[in-house]
Parts: C-alpha cells; structure tokens; sequence
C-alpha cells in the first residue's frame, strides 16, 4: 500500500477539471514530452513534493461543504496514472465518504496495474495527442499504444470518459485527422463529451525558464472562428454528441 506520493501543486476550487467545483491535485512526473505542454515542471517525478494519504484526506476535508454538492476531487498533472497505487488508496477513502472523483491523463499506463484505480473512477478525462500514431509519436514522444489500449478497456467496462483534444491551428486541426478521431470516438459509446482545448503559450515561459528549447514556436492560439470550424465540422460527423 502506497500512502506517499510526490505532487505538483493543488487548487482547492477548480473550475477547468471537470463538473462543478473542485480540488485539483496536479501530481508530479510524467513520461510524455508533449510539444505543447504548459506543465513542462511537472515532468520530473524527484522534483514534486512528498505529501501522505492522511494529510492530503484531511485536507481535501476541508473544503467538503464546497465540492461534494456538485464537484469533487480531480487528479492531473504530470501524468496522474503513474502513481496509481496511492491514488487508488486515496480514492477508495474519497469513495467512502461518496465524494465524485476523476482523473486527467495521457493514459500512459499498463491497463494491468491501474485498473483498481479505475475502478474507484467516477469519470476519466482522456487527452488524446492525435489519432494517427506517428503523429502521436511525433507529438508526444511516447508511442499511444498504452493509451488507445487503456481507451478499449475503459469502453469494454463502461467507464465514462471525457476526451480532451488541443486545436493548434496548422498542426492538428487537419480535416481529415479530425475526422478520424470522430471516427474513434463514434465506436466509444461511453465517451460523453468531446472538449476541445484552444492551444495557449501560458506555460512557454516554463520551457525557459528549465532551460528547454520550445519545439513549437510558431504555433499560434485558434481564433474564436477557428475553434467554431473545428467544433462545427466535428459535430457533423459526431451526430447526438456533446462537444465543448
Ligand atoms: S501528458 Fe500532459 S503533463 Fe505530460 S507532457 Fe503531455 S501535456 Fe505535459
């Protein structure tokens, strides 16, 4: 049993991470290297700090009176499903007192060792790189292998996902990569909502300052009209499906 892990940060009253209002634990450490991070420092897991089960319950405790009517606790980061074993310990206390829990992640990880976890998992946010596997490569520096496995297993029990997906204007808002992603998504009946995720530089200055090139400086933010395009045409191929 786990009941250390090394976290990032947290935020007692997110409202970006799911439905309602919530206590985000940003978890440290994260094997992919997406090009368009703005999380560049959660990346290296010794750099986090060392927080226990009981301090961090305790914690979340506090803010109960806000998150249990209509929010709860997510978990990000970094890449939360690589210290499953504690999480899996924190949400089955989370569990016991009926708070909503749910993770954000690449789904980077053995469907093996993180089922407990997901099984304590009211709803799974699915960030999806692309769906076209050297540009999930290219983009991540992982193979998405382990994260369209994940995604079968969590369609197979029902689990409801979220699927998230940043449009960089030029490098994945291609029309007929979108279309395959609807494709996907269409044969994934537990999957809720589709987010789309405007591109943003917010975190550039966190590449600097690690001193790490950024790999996409050219990139540039959607426009408004941009993102409605994007959402437009993919609720033309996602009939009956919630996009955001
Ligand atoms: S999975 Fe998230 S935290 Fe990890 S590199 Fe990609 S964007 Fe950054």
């Amino acid at each position: 049993m786990q009941t250390e892990a090394y976290i990032h940060s947290i935020e007692t009253m997110g409202t970006l991470e799911g439905p309602g209002l919530r206590y985000v634990i940003f978890m440290q450490g994260c094997p992919m290297r997406c090009r368009f991070c703005h999380n560049p420092d959660t990346w290296y897991i010794s750099r986090g700090r060392l927080v226990n089960v009981d301090w961090l319950f305790n914690d979340i405790g506090k803010y109960l009176p806000y998150i249990q009517a209509s929010g709860g606790v997510s978990v990000s980061g970094g890449e939360p499903l690589l210290q499953a074993d504690f999480l899996e310990v924190l949400f089955r206390r989370l569990a016991a007192i009926k708070v909503h829990k749910l993770i954000d992640t690449s789904g980077f990880a053995s469907v093996e060792r993180v089922k407990g976890l997901i099984n304590l998992t009211d709803l799974i946010l699915l960030s999806i790189k692309s769906i076209r596997p050297a540009r999930f490569q290219e983009m991540s520096g992982q193979s998405p292998e382990r994260t369209f496995r994940l995604a079968r297993y969590l369609t197979q029990i029902e689990k409801p996902v979220w699927v998230r997906y940043v449009i960089i204007p030029g490098i994945t808002d291609d029309a007929s990569e979108l279309q395959e992603l609807a494709a996907w998504i269409a044969g994934m009946p537990n999957v809720q909502r589709l987010e789309l995720l405007p591109y943003h530089a917010l975190g550039v200055y966190k590449w600097s300052r690690l001193g790490i090139e950024y790999p996409l400086p050219q990139a540039q933010p959607p426009t408004e009209q941009q993102m409605n395009e994007v959402r437009a045409k993919l609720a033309s191929w996602l009939p009956g499906r919630k996009i955001v």
